[in-house]
């Protein structure tokens, strides 16, 4: 009978159809293990007709996963070829089913067709994982959790806790968003080509935004400048982005309540915004 999911030899036939030599460019290493399709899916607690947004689908691994699971998939993917395959393979592999395929870039879309998803689940492309995280969840607030697999590092960087090693601006500007947690790890055996890099799951939980989107704006501008400089202290990161001179710098964080000697690895992103606040605001 035909399989459901695609193993070793349907990733193999279906690239030689295609013509498909994987670029690094997008990223592009695909899943050949249905055990791991299944364990995401599971993990990602997918729910029987639930709408789930998928980036990236490629050969369709997980896209799969996804509708074998009885989610109605939304998937979005840069690469044309990829894109009209997908639903070929889908109507062979489980018809049936519901997948509607967007070929875009997903740093650009801002609209997606049919139901609003609720669920994030995707093997993100390494190279852009945590730009399309930030614009998925800015542009689609009917996302409110989600699994993603990522490149080892940067999902220990998006799980990071203000005073870590790896805590930097992408945990902050994610936990504007909400809670993030490592929710496993993936061998590079899994994929096709194999890549130089070990991969973990991420989740998220969205929470409730501590600011206006105005806000957003400019304490990821802060956010930024911290980080560029991380060994410096606030009140020399900051000079720039807060009036000019460290002078200005350290009235702005005093204000704030934050000490102008201490570093942007030591800020939760309410300490950002409590400086996006205190820049902003009229002094008296
Ligand atoms: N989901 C598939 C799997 O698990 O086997 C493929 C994952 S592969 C790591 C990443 C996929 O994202 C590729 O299919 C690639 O073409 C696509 N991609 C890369 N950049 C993209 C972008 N900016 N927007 C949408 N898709 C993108």
């Amino acid at each position: 009978s035909t399989p459901r999911l695609l193993g070793p030899a349907e990733i193999r036939d279906l690239a030689a159809l295609l013509d498909v030599t994987p670029t690094k460019r997008l990223g592009q290493n695909f899943v050949h293990d249905a055990n791991t399709v299944r364990r995401i899916v599971q993990t990602a607690g997918v729910q029987r007709g639930e709408t789930v947004l998928e980036i990236g689908p490629g050969l369709g691994s997980l896209t799969l996963g996804l509708l074998e699971a009885g989610a109605s998939v939304t998937a979005v993917e840069i690469d044309r070829r990829l894109a009209e395959q997908l639903p070929h393979t889908v109507r062979v592999m489980q018809p049936g089913t519901q997948l509607t395929v967007v070929c875009d870039d997903a740093l650009r879309v801002t609209a997606l067709p049919g139901e609003a998803p609720s669920r994030l689940v995707a093997n993100l492309p390494y190279n852009v994982s945590v730009p399309v995280l930030l614009h998925l969840l800015e542009h689609f607030p009917s996302l409110t959790s989600g699994i993603v697999m990522v490149q080892a590092e940067v999902g220990h960087r998006l799980a990071a806790e203000a005073g870590s090693k790896v805590y930097g601006a992408p945990s902050v500007k994610a936990a504007w968003y909400g809670t993030w947690r490592i929710a496993g790890q993936v061998s590079r055996m899994v994929f096709w080509p194999v890549p130089n890099v070990d991969s973990v799951l991420v989740g998220f939980e969205r929470g409730v935004e501590p600011g206006t989107e105005a806000e957003r704006r400019a304490t990821f501008a802060i956010v930024d400048a911290a980080f560029q400089q991380r060994r410096k202290m606030l009140r020399q990161s900051l000079s720039a982005v807060l009036g000019g001179s460290s002078a200005t710098a350290t009235a702005v964080l005093g204000r704030a309540g934050v000490d102008p000697q201490s570093r942007g690895e030591q800020l939760q992103v309410g300490d950002f915004l409590a400086i996006a606040r205190a820049a902003a605001a009229p002094v008296g």
